[in-house]
């Protein structure tokens, strides 16, 4: 990393004058500033929204405050858990966006005072801002499912941060005898990656299949239908028969409480007991939009859908999985499609300018093999308040594609990811 003590000496220099005057609710920009940013989590959302900040006004002061030093990414995770990729391959710093002059900071964002528009940070300092991004991600909602708790997800990983969680389960699954049982218990929308179990699901039944052949896989799952649903489901049939179970909410799917020292997942019709469990819990936006006022009582934040601004706080902006962005689903790609708009919203708004409306883009990609993926693409656009789709625009793969096809979007996908962390990181 380069010049971390220096750069925190600025920032702490910067913060002090920050603190010195709290500004008014619509501060008048000073002569010749284009503004202060401040953008809360260095993600697929965060970290973009920053690049673009700097990228159309140079003369803005952009500080990303993001907690950890590297980034691990969840997209290809599922590919670490079955053991066919490196978690190398996930993780990225922050290099490329301090050679672009971004401030960035790694510490925890602890307060955010909205009247004064005032971030503070667990080491005391303090940031002025004139407006605030927050793109904190996903929280687990530890207690919200009976059983499991932070303890808990040491024995039955959840894996949806990637990183430890991620690597634990992989341990796991190589630990775990051929003819033993794995269970993911799926939750109710809405979710980080709404295709993101069902990869999973898929990925791990192919290393059951190629390396623990007499294992099976079970999904219990809190609802009837899930993305690409017909896509996953034929290739199941096709590739893991007699290896991956699906279990729906009206089959008795929903886990109701776990208990970890059994590794067993209660439903309302039966008690499993896993020798691998993967718990996928419910969520929330990251903790700090709770602080900063901006959630509602979904524990998800509300925002205009033109400019990502909170409808709770005039002057904070939400992105990514922490926002509700109506028909649009919590991906790494809307994150990034998000961060764009609500870049320019935020320019134009600091310049008194009013924003254009947008049109965004989102397209998931998911492995089924290893040289089989599938995907599902929408278009959204501001209709009464909420992103909605775009009649006519995006689709799913087609269900009748040949191998080839498959193969290719396998290959479609890893461009992607190589595309979207580089626009992010590099
Ligand atoms: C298994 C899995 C597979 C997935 N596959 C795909 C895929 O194939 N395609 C796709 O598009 N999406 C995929 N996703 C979804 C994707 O990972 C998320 O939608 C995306 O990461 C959301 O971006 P974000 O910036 O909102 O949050 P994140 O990327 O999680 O970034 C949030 C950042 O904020 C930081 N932060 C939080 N609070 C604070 C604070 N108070 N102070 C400082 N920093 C803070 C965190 O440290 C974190 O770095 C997948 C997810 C999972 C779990």
């Amino acid at each position: 990393m380069t010049g971390g003590r220096s750069t925190r000496r600025d920032f702490l220099k910067r913060a002090a004058l920050a603190a010195c005057a709290p500004l008014p609710l619509r501060p008048a920009l000073a002569q010749g500033s284009a503004g202060r940013v401040v953008v809360i989590g260095g993600g697929f959302a965060g970290a973009v929204c920053a690049r673009e900040l700097h990228r159309a006004d140079p003369r803005l002061v952009v500080t990303l405050v993001e907690a950890n030093p590297i980034f691990t990414a969840c997209p290809f995770s599922n590919a670490v858990i079955a053991g066919l990729r490196d978690i190398a391959a996930q993780r990225f710093g922050y290099d490329g966006l301090r050679a672009e002059d971004i401030t960035v900071l790694h510490d925890q964002a602890r307060t955010v005072d909205p009247q004064k528009r005032l971030v503070s940070l667990s080491g005391d300092a303090l940031l002025g801002y004139d407006r605030l991004v927050l793109a904190p991600g996903i929280d687990i909602r530890w207690g919200a499912l009976p059983g499991y708790d932070e303890a808990a997800a040491e024995l039955m990983p959840h894996a949806w941060k990637a990183g430890d969680q991620t690597l634990l389960l992989r341990r796991q699954l190589e630990a775990m005898a051929d003819g033993g049982t794995v269970v993911i218990s799926a939750p109710a929308n809405p979710f980080r990656c709404p295709p993101g179990p069902y990869e999973r699901a898929s990925l791990i039944a192919y290393y059951l299949k190629t390396k623990k052949p007499h294992s099976k896989l079970i999904v219990l799952d809190a609802k009837d239908s899930f993305s690409k649903q017909r896509l996953f489901q034929a290739a199941w049939q096709q590739l893991y028969p007699g290896i991956l179970e699906w279990v729906s909410l009206s089959n008795g799917g929903k886990v109701t409480s776990v208990d970890p020292k059994t590794r067993a997942l209660v439903t309302d019709f039966a008690t499993y007991r896993a020798d691998v469990a993967n718990v996928i819990p419910p969520q929330r936006a990251g903790h700090i939009v709770e602080i900063a006022g901006v959630a509602d009582q979904t524990g998800w934040c509300p925002i205009d859908p033109a400019t990502f601004e909170s409808r709770r706080q005039p002057g904070i902006h939400v992105i990514g999985d922490a926002a509700i962005a109506g028909a649009m689903p919590k991906s790494a790609f809307a994150a990034n499609a998000q961060a764009k708009v609500c870049a320019a919203a935020v320019v134009a708004l600091l310049r008194d300018e009013t924003p254009s409306p947008p049109k965004l883009i989102n397209t998931c990609y998911s492995l089924v093999a290893p040289d089989y993926a599938i995907s599902i693409a929408g278009v959204y656009h501001p209709v009464n308040g909420q992103l909605a789709d775009v009649e006519g625009a995006g689709g799913v793969s087609p269900i009748d594609a040949p191998p080839d096809f498959r193969a290719l979007e396998a290959t479609y996908a890893e461009a992607w990811f190589r595309t979207i962390t580089t626009q992010t990181f590099a």
